[in-house]
């Protein structure tokens, strides 16, 4: 393949990066898109699929950069091999599509037909179907009515890999995402955002309107964990006072989009102290930045994700700590918060080129605080750069 970008290493510089993403032009955007359908189409000949389905979900904006509304009316793009793929959608929203003759060729289809019998009439004799992993069920029964004799399976098992590693479209977004949300992270770092004496929910607000302030067109989520809440990975923020001695873990992220191009994700964590630090609060830390620095500089093109995993989950064994850490090292990100590559126990599959995911360790300790830190990562041919720059060191604020 051609090198997505020069060298990944300017992805970890903002400016560097914002540069190359603000030459990016319309033509790039679709050129891009035009590689990915060869890609599909590739994959369709090598698996000797007959046709794709997509509908709702990631990879219908990865290959035509048009999202679909989760509606009940099918939107259905069908990729047959060899063919131009056809995009139905229902009339109403076809006004949102950005026709692109050289890509698929659209299809509105009229209120009170049915969108179904078209679907088949381009299936024709399909004997092997891969439909969208979030297609609604009712849709994927309709299809299977009309053609009953396909074999039906999910369309992730033929596009993980190709939408696994990015294209450098894709990479200067992710940079750019992770970047505005960095910014927030060194103003928290920085004690800019008030901590003590706010509840949680108040500073989950303030960290989500900080991120929409600095350009990410949407916020996924701002988690606020204090105290003993810190223990809990996916803490819903809360009442509870944040007060001094308290460690906090603040996970953050949002899409950033640029004009009507489908965005991409960003996620970050840190782990903060207030005032003070609580006892045997040092050693955890300690030992999880040193597992989260290790998987760090371990990652690559050529580790695949469980092997990654039990760098992070052996060094945070060889401190004490292992029956704490409950989760994976790390998902893949790019249109999707969670995709995949996985970085996980059960995932022996090598992480390959271009491939963007986090590490994110924690240590959890019931009832009484936890802590996590969490990077974006990015492989290149073969080393791996971190998208997040703002500093894990321990920090009071
Ligand atoms: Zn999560
Ligand atoms: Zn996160
Ligand atoms: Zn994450």
């Amino acid at each position: 393949m051609k090198d997505p970008l020069p060298s990944i290493d300017l992805l970890s510089d903002a400016g560097e990066a914002a540069g190359h993403l603000a030459a990016l032009s319309e033509k790039d955007f679709r050129e891009a898109r035009a590689a990915r359908l060869v890609g599909v189409q590739r994959v369709l000949e090598e698996t000797g699929t007959d046709a794709l389905v997509l509908s709702l979900g990631a990879d219908l904006p990865w290959l035509t950069g048009y999202e679909a509304m989760p509606l009940e009316r099918l939107t259905a793009l069908v990729v047959a091999r060899g063919e131009t793929p056809v995009l139905f959608v229902p009339e109403l929203e076809a006004p949102r599509v950005r026709p692109d003759d050289g890509l698929f060729s659209l299809k509105p289809w009229a209120e009170g037909s049915d969108p179904y019998e078209l679907v088949a009439d381009l299936l024709g004799k399909a004997a092997s179907v891969a439909v969208s992993d979030r297609m609604w069920a009712t849709a994927l029964l309709e299809i299977q009515r009309r053609s009953p004799r396909a074999a039906y399976s999910a369309a992730s098992s033929l596009l993980a890999p190709l939408r696994g590693q990015k294209d450098a479209v894709e990479l200067l977004l992710l940079a750019r995402a992770a970047h505005i949300t960095d910014i927030v992270a060194e103003e928290i770092l920085a004690g800019e955002v008030p901590l003590l004496g706010k509840p949680e929910r108040e500073v989950s607000a303030d960290i989500s309107a900080r991120l929409v302030a600095h350009g990410l067109q949407r916020v996924n989520f701002a988690i606020v964990g204090s105290g003993p809440n810190s223990a809990s990975p996916h803490h819903e923020p809360g009442a509870r006072v944040i007060s001094a001695g308290d460690p906090v873990v603040l996970d953050f992220g949002g899409v950033f989009a640029l004009g009507e191009e489908p965005g991409y994700c960003s996620d970050t964590t840190r782990t903060v102290v207030v005032e003070r630090i609580p006892d045997g609060f040092v050693e955890l830390y300690h030992a999880l930045h040193v597992a989260q620095v290790a998987a760090r500089r371990e990652a690559s093109s050529a580790i695949s994700g469980a092997s990654l995993d039990a760098i992070a989950r052996d060094a945070i064994g060889a401190a004490g700590f292992g029956r704490y850490f409950i989760h994976r090292t790390g998902h893949g990100i790019g249109l999707e918060e969670h995709e995949e590559p996985y970085v996980a126990s059960g995932n022996h599959l090598p992480l390959g080129p271009y491939a963007a995911f986090s590490i994110e360790p924690g240590i959890y300790i019931p009832g009484r605080f936890g802590a996590r830190i969490e990077d974006i990562c990015v492989t290149g041919e073969h080393h791996a750069v971190s998208l997040n720059r703002s500093s894990r060191d321990m920090t009071i604020v």
